[in-house]
């Protein structure tokens, strides 16, 4: 279905947990959540009522995230489930990949067809620093056993933050090169009120491309543009919700582990899906599409997302 707009919105990201087992400071408050209770969580059959709504408003694609999603009881049967649905085409799933080690064949079996692993930093230490909690995981293991299972291509997510991982940009394009894999720096964005200082860590692409001119621009496709580097292999992938509105190109809705449908990302607007019937549901996604904003005012101070990033599903 398109919004008023003109965008064909056919991409829902469902978050199937708010827990995670990582604290990563810009994402999550170091003494964890308040944990909702498990009534408050949606249970799988009404996550399958919500992707049957959505997939007959023409919704094709479904990304599985979280919180961390790997940490939800019964998650391999229930993307099973999804996948099974009538009018899903490709599920796919955003992980800090702790969980990920030996089960890539689970996931795929399941119906998963790729991954985009979360991987602020390769140096231990940073890790630490980061998530406040967690072993550093085997990322090389990792991203062998995505590709001997053809989860293919491999996407990482690197959230860039200044003085903490900047310095590791050119190892990130060396991982690229050495597997052949897709990179993608994201902008950190002022979500959830959390108590660390957002203007000291932000970097935009912009100082990147300053500081490392061997990355030669390459396209633009939706949320990011696409640099190469000169006889690399792989792609570098900017995602910059601040300093770029991709707004025009949102093709996606959120479901948050608690029920609430979310137009946009970055506006306070949420619609409970809870206690519907299947008819109730259809017109709670068609109102949602309608209710898309044109484009988001993050920039505005005043308008900082109340929900955490692990609370709303990256
Ligand atoms: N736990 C999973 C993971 O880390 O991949 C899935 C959920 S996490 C919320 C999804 C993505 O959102 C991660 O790549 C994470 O780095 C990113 N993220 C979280 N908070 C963010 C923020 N404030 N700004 C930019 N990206 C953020
Ligand atoms: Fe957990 Fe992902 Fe948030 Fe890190 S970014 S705290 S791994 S939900």
């Amino acid at each position: 279905m398109k919004d008023r707009f003109e965008r064909e919105i056919d991409y829902l990201r469902i978050s199937v947990t708010d827990r995670c087992n990582l604290r990563c400071f810009y994402c999550m408050p170091e003494e964890g959540i308040d944990k909702k209770k498990h009534e408050d969580i949606l249970r799988d059959e009404e996550i399958l009522a919500a992707v049957q709504a959505a997939t007959k408003l023409g919704l094709k694609k479904i990304r599985i995230t979280g919180g961390e999603p790997l940490v939800r009881k019964g998650i391999f049967d229930l993307v099973r489930a999804i996948a099974d649905t009538e009018g899903v085409e490709e599920v796919v799933m955003t992980t800090n990949g702790i969980l990920l080690q030996g089960n890539v064949n689970r996931l795929k079996e399941a119906g998963i067809e790729r991954v985009n692993l979360s991987m602020d930093t390769l140096n231990p230490e940073t890790y630490q620093r980061i998530t406040k909690t967690g072993s550093f995981p085997n990322y090389h293991a990792i991203l062998q056993e995505l590709i001997e299972h053809d989860l293919l291509p491999v996407k990482i997510n690197c959230v860039l933050l200044k003085g903490i991982n900047d310095r590791e940009i050119s190892d990130f394009l060396d991982l690229a090169d050495r597997y052949d894999l897709h990179v993608r720096f994201i902008e950190l964005m002022p979500i959830g009120h959390l108590p660390y200082d957002y203007k000291k860590h932000f970097i935009s692409k912009q100082d990147v491309l300053k500081r490392h001119p061997e990355l030669e621009f390459d396209k633009k496709y939706r949320v990011a543009e696409y640099y190469t580097v000169k006889n690399q292999r792989g792609n570098i992938g900017f995602i910059n919700a601040m300093s770029h509105h991709f707004c025009n190109q949102c093709n996606r809705l959120r479901l948050t582990a608690d029920g609430k449908l979310k137009p946009c990302l970055h506006t306070n607007e949420e619609i409970d899906i809870r206690h519907q019937t299947a008819d109730e549901l259809y017109r709670t996604f068609q109102k949602a599409i309608r209710h898309k904003p044109q484009n988001h005012k993050l920039h505005k101070e005043e308008n900082a997302i109340l929900r955490s990033m692990n609370k709303i599903g990256g």
